[in-house]
């Protein structure tokens, strides 16, 4: 098996209980490659029976799955995990097909993914529960984490293989089962892997996809039998998610948008900042929650560095990122690509600097690809909505700043506290900087930080709603529920009825 299941009319199908299933409600939404700007196939959209026949068919592999021993259920992850190390490539090329990305950056989200299910196979050590013996005379007390039931996971488009699997292996390893409703704008990836863990041997109805929009969403937000719901999105969304999972009762952590800064102090090597600043703010088209999309330039620093930043912006290679060549690929759909184009437009409207248009880029061969090149903003402000918007494209705003102080000041007022970075060579001024600022995920002289699989991902203020993190031992407890038992064995003479609180003796 080395493609994902689409059935004769290239309708990339839901996976429910083990089975590819049709959609019933005949609603349908073109898929496109984004780098020819054909359409490539559809998918079908849930109506919310489907969703309900998803989460019959997790509820009932439930109770079987949750008894089965942690060890038995790394087993099963730890085949995935060799599926998907042999197939890394087949899924890399079908994100490239469907996001855009160019394919070594698709080979690098797969990766990542993949550090997860590794993780997630050490999971009979992260279950060990705690035990004090003797907690009063002949009582012990310990802690154990069983799994919630049936959870969901709801994900954007940007990392199609990468984000499902923040959620999906630590969910499956702690003994839930789970409902995953990816992207409708490049859906294939999460068939390809659910069809992966069922030739891993997990059992039919552990793992279920549905696709769909918000009708999917809704319903899978309003079932009883949803237990937790993790989001990975814009922050409108992950806001809405967040108020009604709680309105049902349902544990929840909805990780939303991002506006992340890089701030470059006068000390820093200047060729690492363009390069970090280069890579973070147009690899992958900007289309990255831990994209860079603010300079914060702080003394000379804009003077000296604004030259050489728009030399190699003006250089970047956009074109279909199966090409090797080619440094940055189109954006997902044309809807988006208009809405970047339009941000472009207003930050000229707002009086911002534009040192590099990308607009009305076209690619030969590809004349109907949604491309745009890379722009550059300089002289922007804090009250320009280019500045406070997330664009979510290959826009770079730079800011200058006077001082150290002020870099702060203005990283921290930000509604966003997804990731940020900042450039220096004084180790006194990167401490002071990774304590101050206002935000879940810093870097030193890294210009995205993302966590590894065992510390979990999550930003502060607007760019998550809940209380955890993704992966990492934070995903552990998400997803699992603390049980405390006390137990004693008496002997035949008992103390009798007891009226007072008891306390340790
Ligand atoms: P999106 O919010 O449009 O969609 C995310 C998911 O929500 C999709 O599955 C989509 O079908 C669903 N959805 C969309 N509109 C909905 C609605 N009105 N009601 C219910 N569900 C809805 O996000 P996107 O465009 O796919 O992804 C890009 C966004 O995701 C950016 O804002 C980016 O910053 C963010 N993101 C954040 C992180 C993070 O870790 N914080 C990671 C990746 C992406």
């Amino acid at each position: 098996m080395t493609t994902p299941a689409f059935d004769s009319s290239d309708t990339v199908l839901h996976h429910i209980g083990g089975r590819a299933v049709q959609g019933t409600g005949g609603r349908l939404q073109a898929v496109f490659n984004p780098a020819t700007g054909a359409q490539a196939r559809q998918v079908a959209l849930a109506s919310a029976d489907e969703v309900a026949a998803a989460v019959a068919a997790a509820r009932a592999a439930f109770p079987a799955w949750a008894d089965t021993p942690p060890i038995r259920r790394a087993r099963v992850l730890n085949q995935f995990l060799q599926l998907m190390n042999r197939h890394r490539d087949t899924l890399a090329a079908i994100i490239t097909a469907e996001h855009g990305k160019v394919f070594s950056d698709a080979q690098g989200e797969v990766a990542r993914g993949i550090d997860i299910i590794e993780f997630a196979c050490g999971i009979p050590q992260l279950l060990k529960g705690d035990f004090t013996d003797q907690v009063s005379t002949g009582i012990d007390n310990w802690t154990l984490r069983q799994p919630l039931g049936v959870v969901a996971g709801i994900t954007p488009f940007n990392f199609p293989c990468m984000v499902p699997c923040w959620m999906f292996p630590v969910a499956l390893a702690t003994g839930n089962t789970f409902v995953l409703k990816p992207s409708e704008r490049d859906p294939s990836a999460a068939v390809f892997m659910a069809q992966l863990l069922e030739e891993a041997g997990l059992p039919a109805g552990v793992f279920n996809v549905v696709h769909g929009d918000r009708v999917a969403v809704d319903a899978l937000l309003e079932h009883p039998d949803v237990k937790a719901v993790s989001f990975v999105g814009s922050t409108p969304v992950a806001h809405h998610i967040h108020s009604q999972a709680a309105r049902f009762g349902k544990r929840v952590q909805a990780l939303g948008g991002a506006k992340n800064h890089l701030v470059v102090m006068p000390d820093a090597d200047l060729e690492q900042a363009v390069d970090a600043l280069i890579g973070a703010a147009y690899g992958s088209a900007g289309e990255r929650c831990m994209a860079i999309s603010v300079a914060v330039l702080v003394g000379d620093v804009g003077d000296r560095l604004m030259p050489r930043l728009a030399e190699r912006v003006r250089a970047l290679k956009v074109g279909n990122g199966m090409q090797p060549e080619v440094e940055m690929g189109p954006i997902v759909t044309r809807e988006a690509l208009e809405r970047i184009e339009g941000y472009v437009a207003l930050g000229v409207e707002e009086g911002a600097s534009l040192v590099v248009d990308g607009r009305g880029l076209t690619v030969p061969g590809h004349e109907a690809g949604f491309f745009t090149g890379g722009s550059l903003f300089d002289h922007v402000t804090p009250d320009m909505r280019i500045y406070r918007e997330e664009i979510f494209g290959p826009v770079l705003s730079c800011v200058r700043v006077p001082d150290f102080a002020e870099a702060v000041r203005l990283v921290n007022a930000h509604e966003f506290g997804n990731g940020v970075a900042c450039y220096t060579r004084d180790g006194h001024v990167a401490r002071e900087f990774a304590r101050r600022i206002e935000v879940g995920m810093v870097g030193i002289n890294v210009p995205i930080p993302v966590p590894m699989a065992w510390h979990g991902f999550g930003g502060w203020k607007r760019s998550l709603f809940g209380d955890m993190h993704a992966y990492g031992e934070e995903g552990v407890r998400f997803y699992t529920r603390q049980k405390s038992v006390m137990q004693r064995w008496p002997e035949a003479t008992d103390r009798g009825a007891e009226f007072a609180m008891p306390t340790a003796r």
